[in-house]
């Protein structure tokens, strides 16, 4: 993703639906399932072995199958693989596993899993054309969400869960808001839910969170537009002992994926590590050849993950 300038003009409509005041977890919530940050760091690891996940790679392909038939392992109820050549990336695959996809509510989990095609932010200019490994932009989400998805295998939540992993998020150019999240633009304007079928109640995502040491503020356009949500996570993050890692002041603005489900009238909450002390917004390993597995953080993975799978298994 990209750290975003102004560009304070998101429609704000998508947000006016109110989050659910269902709030009844606690740390210990009776047949809450454990999420596991070493599971996490092992999805993280498969995905980073691949190579670095860019368009017409066989790494990009090969990571693409494997996630799909993670979801299907873990059985999800289906497993939909959207293609399209989008311009400006290449051939592009969202994939998304449904679990409970019978129950009347919703809620949408998403990560990208695609990584930057160039290390543009490398120190060393020698590197500026060279892939990432994204093993914290990309990666990290989605070895949260697949942790996510062994849970559910084992045991279902009440509410229904969507699992979508976005491709072509991080192909974008400085200064150009447009350029960035093409799968997720793509796919609201594609989604794949019958007529009937109502969208999901909101929708959060992860991009980042196995950062040394990352905090997680409330991200800015998430929270000047989805405020009740951010505000109902923040808080559940304090009461299940996350306050720390989840500190409840406004954190930096970022272009992500969560853009797209907001003006589509999703509302949508980005878990980002945006005030790193050192730089003041990402991780300092954002963009650069130092995004590997050397610089995960397997307690951020964990309190990330803990957090969501908390707030979903709350959900009645
Ligand atoms: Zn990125």
């Amino acid at each position: 993703m990209c750290a975003a300038a102004a560009a304070f003009a998101i429609a704000s409509a998508g947000c006016s639906k109110p989050a659910r005041q269902a709030e009844t977890a606690t740390s210990h919530s009776d047949g809450e399932p454990q999420f596991s940050a070493d599971s996490a760091f092992t999805y993280l690891a498969r995905q980073v072995a691949f190579g670095p996940r860019v368009a017409n790679s066989a790494a990009h392909e090969a990571c693409a199958s494997w996630i799909a038939s993670e979801l299907a392992r873990h059985g999800a109820d289906t497993v939909i693989v959207q293609r399209a050549d989008i311009e400006g990336f290449g051939p592009a695959a969202n994939i998304m596993g449904r679990f409970n996809a019978g129950a009347a509510r919703r809620v949408l989990l998403l990560a990208h899993w695609d990584s930057r095609p160039w290390a543009d932010e490398d120190p060393d200019p020698a590197n500026h054309a060279r892939p990432i490994d994204g093993a914290n932009d990309g990666a990290s989400g989605v070895a949260v969400l697949l942790e996510m998805a062994r849970l559910m295998g084992r045991e279902l939540p009440t509410v229904g869960v969507d699992l979508l992993f976005v491709d072509a998020e991080d192909a974008g150019s400085a200064g150009d808001d447009d350029s960035w999240a093409l799968g997720t633009q793509y796919w609201v304007e594609h989604m794949p839910y019958g007529v009937s079928e109502p969208m999901p109640d909101y929708a959060v995502l992860l991009d980042m969170v196995g950062g040394t040491g990352a905090t997680f503020p409330r991200e800015l356009f998430s929270d000047v537009n989805c405020r009740p949500l951010t505000a109902r996570i923040w808080s559940l993050a304090r009461k299940i002992g996350l306050a720390e890692r989840f500190p409840d002041v406004t954190g930096g603005a970022v272009n992500d994926d969560h853009i797209p489900l907001i003006r589509a009238g999703i509302p949508a909450v980005d878990i980002i590590e945006t005030n790193n002390p050192q730089t003041g917004s990402f991780n300092p390993t954002w963009h650069t050849m130092a995004d590997n597995i050397e610089n995960i953080d397997p307690a951020a993975l964990g309190d990330a993950g803990k957090l969501v799978t908390t707030l979903i298994y709350s959900e009645k």
